[in-house]
């Protein structure tokens, strides 16, 4: 395909043989399954899904990309293209009317969107079965980290509120046209049937969680100033001395339960 890779679109292309061998069998994609992917690019993960599913809806903004897709894909399988931005996509309308938790969802994502794209999912969790996503190593990193750990912060709390996180392998900068200046790391998100906690009120919830991060240095006392008083922090058991890298997803959750 002769295209200039675009920065503005997070283009780069997947070549690596192996790698999208090893991609391809941690999906397992078969041909009864409700299959989407955003960002197909030149078709290194199409047009393997396509072959294995028969049956394919992908995601691509830069239209540029679409005619010549849809054309090496024309005697492959059915392709369903979407010229769209995948954070205006209704993800749960593309899903078989009737089902839940069907949609299998897979991409070489953006890097500079990734974690946008990642919460407008999210929201739409209850129709997805499965994720599988190459990310940028660092941000695999942060949605699987640990409380206390460099890496946590809010996406790991608002990630593993909703899924379960497992990373699967590393992928060097040379797998990829042009070569990012980043390592990748290719990830499975699992949406739980019910989230990880329980929380009255989820958009106090995200916000409490935002602000707990937004300066990481504060003490959570400062940090949701006007959203928690002493006493809310006593009733939810949690030190307003502590700073929101060291507290548990249920802590985050017992906090925001507290009234406002
Ligand atoms: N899947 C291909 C591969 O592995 O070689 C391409 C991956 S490339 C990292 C990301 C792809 O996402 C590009 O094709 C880019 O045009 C597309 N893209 C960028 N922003 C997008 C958006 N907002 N919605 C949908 N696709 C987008």
């Amino acid at each position: 395909m002769n295209h200039q890779p675009r920065k503005r679109f997070g283009q780069n292309f997947l070549h690596d043989p192996q790698v999208i061998q090893r991609i391809l069998s941690c999906i397992a994609p078969r041909p009864d399954q409700s299959l989407i992917e955003i960002g197909p690019g030149q078709g290194a993960i199409t047009l393997p899904l396509l072959q294995a599913a028969g049956r394919l809806t992908v995601v691509e903004l830069d239209r540029d990309l679409v005619g010549p897709l849809a054309e090496r894909c024309r005697n492959v399988g059915e392709l369903h293209i979407l010229n769209q931005d995948a954070l205006k996509v209704d993800f749960c309308a593309l899903a078989p009317s009737g089902s839940t938790a069907a949609l299998r969802i897979i991409g070489n994502l953006p890097y500079n969107i990734s974690t946008p794209i990642l919460f407008h999912l999210l929201k739409q969790a209850p129709c997805i079965r499965d994720m599988h996503f190459m990310l940028q190593k660092e941000v695999v990193e942060r949605m699987a980290a640990a409380p206390g750990t460099e890496a946590y912060g809010r996406l790991s709390v608002m990630i593993q509120y909703r899924c379960q996180v497992e990373p699967l392998f590393h992928i060097g900068p040379g797998a990829f046209r042009p070569a990012p200046r980043v390592d990748s790391a290719f990830v499975r998100l699992l949406p739980l049937e019910q989230p990880a906690v329980t929380v009255r009120d989820e958009a106090r919830f995200a916000e409490v969680v935002q602000r707990a991060f937004a300066q990481r240095r504060k003490t959570l006392r400062n940090a949701l100033k006007g959203l928690l008083d002493d006493t809310g922090f006593a009733a939810a058991g949690v030190d307003p001395g502590a700073r929101g890298e060291t507290l548990s997803l249920a802590q985050f959750a017992a906090l925001s339960n507290q009234p406002a």
